[in-house]
């Protein structure tokens, strides 16, 4: 069995825990690699490796800091597919949506690529007489990335190329269920230019990400994954003193006016809904037709486009959607819906039993549709994060809109309609980071930032984008005054600069 390695200061390397974990190929369960698990020894080292390439990658100048973004974009965009092989073979989404994937990575490094005008500073000159002021920002040190499984290549690269750029060096954790698109990462970027040390990789789980959040070398951590995880980290991480965001999990609703075209609405549906089996953490989970006349006819054209959803490997050119993460997954999920079931919902379509011939062993959910749920029900609260589609119908837009600001999360939502008063009424009211107008997936591009409200985010900065330059970066102001030749003695009144 192939071992996938941590890779510090240049090297691959099992490290010294001796523990490993599986990787599967979801399509068809069947195992495909170990992953060393690394602890304290590793991280230890890891952080290490980046504290000492610190000092020098800080004192590079910006502009040849963005050169190793620059042909890391090119580097990136040649390499492509192969990254989203890379990414579809562990993780089994679709190849298209793999690719997709790459894009918004790509996205990110290109911005990374504009780093010294991000970083330039402020001057006041003649704050007082003869004093002048300068505000900059500098790096903060060894920061460290942990995220999660859902989008193995775009996550890391929504962090490391700002961290990077910024003048810090980087210590990522990536999800141990589909390891390697990680390790592709950083050969992505040893090719463009980075120097040893400055990026490095350790494999695990818990016991590596505590490690992380004790270090005393680690000045920062960006967390992407499950709220539960989420909240750990944030204040485990706060308490040993780091600047910690902590991105969660997400039940993204989408609310349909009885005014939108309904076959659009359908469309946008299907895809936020069943996309990666469900598993983006910007997927529309909730559809909230307004009035039943909305949902009837949503219901009714919605229903036989889940049953018609094309399943398949990623390997399958036709594939709408693959096979969720793992056995574990695939059971909880089945095990949400026969909770839906006997809490009342109506499943109109149910993926529970779907089987793919020739792929009998792989982690499949077939795509289904749950209707007449309610706020109460255990499929409304918890987020799923599998193919489950659930209708909530709303008897006003008022109710809609007090019904998604109830939620515990706020990540994403959508709102469809072609009343422009009723959509500017809801981008301002709801409780929501990213919010959609007759755009399903709202995730927002590279020169903006990415983050939700309320147990969607732990700490005040989102992610990549002008959120990220302040995250990754702290304020000096300097203020000087150079001798005029003129003595005039202490002072000691709080300065004025007067
Ligand atoms: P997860 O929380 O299980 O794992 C994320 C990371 O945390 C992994 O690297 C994992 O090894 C580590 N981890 C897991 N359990 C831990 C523990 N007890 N202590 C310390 N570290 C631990 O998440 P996942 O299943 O990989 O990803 C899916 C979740 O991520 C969903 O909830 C989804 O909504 C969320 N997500 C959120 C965003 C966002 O931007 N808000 C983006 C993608 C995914």
């Amino acid at each position: 069995m192939a071992l996938i390695n941590h890779i510090i200061e240049g090297a691959a390397t099992a490290g010294s825990s001796g523990q490993t974990a599986p990787v599967y190929n979801p399509a068809t369960g069947e195992q495909i690699a170990d992953v060393a698990m690394g602890g304290a020894a590793e991280v230890n080292a890891a952080v290490a490796a980046a504290k000492t390439a610190f000092e020098t990658w800080s004192a590079t100048p910006p502009a040849k800091r963005a050169r190793v973004m620059f042909r890391l974009r090119d580097i990136l965009d040649a390499r492509r597919d192969e990254v989203a092989r890379t990414i579809s073979v562990e993780h089994g989404k679709t190849h298209d949506d793999a690719l997709g994937e790459v894009t918004r990575a790509l996205e990110v490094v290109e911005y990374a690529c504009g780093i010294p005008e991000k970083l330039k500073g402020d001057f006041s000159r003649d704050v007082g007489p003869g004093i002048d002021s300068c505000a900059e920002r500098q790096a903060l040190g060894v920061v460290a990335g942990i995220t999660p499984f859902n989008f193995p290549a775009m996550v890391p690269l929504w962090m490391i190329p700002m961290a990077v750029a910024c003048g810090n060096t980087f210590v990522l954790k990536p999800s141990e269920r589909d390891p390697s698109s990680a390790n592709l990462v950083y050969d992505l970027f040893r090719e463009a230019g980075l120097p040893e040390g400055v990026l490095n990789v350790v494999h695990g789980g818990k016991d590596a990400v505590d490690a992380i959040l004790d270090h005393k070398d680690v000045q920062a951590v960006s967390f992407v994954g499950s709220t539960p995880v989420a909240e750990y980290i944030y204040s485990r991480g706060c308490t040993a003193g780091k600047r910690v965001q902590a991105l969660g999990g997400a039940k993204n609703h989408m609310i349909i006016l009885p005014d939108a075209d309904i076959d659009q609405a359908a469309d946008a549906l299907m895809g936020a809904g069943f996309g990666s089996a469900g598993e983006r953490c910007m997927a529309v989970s909730v559809a909230v037709p307004v009035g039943e006349e909305t949902a009837d006819r949503l219901v009714a054209k919605l229903a036989p486009q889940v049953q018609a959803l094309r399943i398949g490997p990623s390997t399958d050119p036709d594939a709408e959607m693959g096979p969720v993460i793992t056995k574990q997954a695939q059971d909880r999920i089945v095990g949400l819906i026969d909770k839906g079931e006997s809490e009342g919902a109506d499943v109109v379509v149910d993926g529970r039993d779907f089987r793919l011939q020739g792929y009998e062993g792989g982690f499949w959910v077939g795509g289904t549709l749950l209707d007449r749920v309610t706020p109460e029900m255990t499929v409304y609260r918890e987020e799923i994060f599998g193919p489950v589609l659930s209708v909530l119908r709303a008897g006003s837009y008022d109710e809609a809109v007090n019904l998604i600001n109830a939620h515990e999360y706020g990540n994403g939502t959508a709102i469809f309609t072609r009343d422009g008063d009723a959509a500017r009424d809801f981008a301002n009211r709801i409780q929501v980071g990213m919010v959609g107008v007759n755009v399903p997936i709202p995730v927002p591009v590279a020169y903006h930032s990415f983050g939700g409200w309320k147990r969607s985010i732990f700490g005040a900065h989102g992610i990549y984008g002008p959120e990220a330059v302040h995250f990754y970066t702290r304020l000096k102001t300097v203020t000087s005054r150079w001798p005029t030749g003129i003595r005039a003695g202490a002072e000691f009144n709080f300065p004025s600069m007067g």
